[in-house]
């Protein structure tokens, strides 16, 4: 089986339609998504219609959870806040009803996906570093562990200790277990404003990190139009 895990759209069409003309390519089997279809974004709906009209397995992100009511506002910094507002307004009654229905984990044979850690998850921690890495291998009860949040491609490997690495591509060693944050699609933040997404092979027991470049100017040229906060739409073409 080949899988296509891919989340934080944030409501950019035109990324996520770049990674599905790339996945296409892929010869993948089934689609998985992380989670934060909305927010920061001018297309929250087309975005939403795209997942739900290919039935793709989602878990809840903070910002879906934000936007239908169930994540406190004041978690968010004060631009995310007004863009939460904003996307709360567009979304129709199904569509507050098809995000509120959203699990916060979800298993598969040999992987597991969740929007921000295994630890208390809709708490929305990030992980960032090798102890909030280790809390999530604690509760990991399968061999890879697939997350989003953060909007900065990285894999975990714990074998006993924990390292990290930035590698494109990850081989699936026996005995060692991973956490892989697949990226952003919508709103990449390591300073790479290419769209972001994982594929899993588990047949070749491999992990790759694919980048896929997308018209972010006509993305940006949304946000504005919207009246959003620019400082959203400038962060796309800087990748930060
Ligand atoms: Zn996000």
């Amino acid at each position: 089986m080949r899988y296509a895990i891919f989340g934080d759209i944030h409501g950019n069409s035109e990324a996520l339609a770049a990674v599905f003309a790339d996945i296409e390519k892929e010869c993948v089997d089934r689609y998985v998504c992380l989670g934060d279809i909305v927010g920061y974004g001018a297309e929250p709906r087309e975005c939403l219609r795209e997942i739900r009209s290919r039935g793709i397995d989602t878990v809840l992100g903070n910002h879906d959870s934000a936007a239908v009511g169930d994540t406190p506002l004041d978690y968010f910094n004060p631009y995310a806040r007004v863009a939460v507002e904003w996307t709360a307004k567009k979304l129709s009654e199904d569509e507050e009803e098809w995000i509120s229905g959203l699990p916060l984990v979800r298993n598969y044979d040999g992987f597991t996906v969740v929007h921000a850690t295994l630890s208390n998850p809709k708490e929305w921690d990030y992980i960032l570093g090798l102890d909030s890495a280790r809390k999530c291998f604690e509760l990991l009860a399968t061999q890879v562990c697939f997350v989003g949040h953060s909007h900065v491609p990285v894999v975990f490997m714990s074998d006993g200790s924990i390292t990290f690495s930035r590698e494109s591509e990850t081989v699936l060693e026996k005995g060692c277990r991973y956490i892989v944050n697949a990226g952003s699609v919508g709103q990449p933040r390591d300073g790479d404003a290419r769209a972001s997404y994982a594929i899993l092979d588990w047949k070749a027991g491999r992990v790759e990190i694919r980048r896929v470049p997308y018209d972010y100017e006509s993305t940006q040229e949304k946000i504005l139009k919207a009246g959003l906060p620019p400082s959203l739409a400038l962060r796309l073409g800087l990748g930060r």
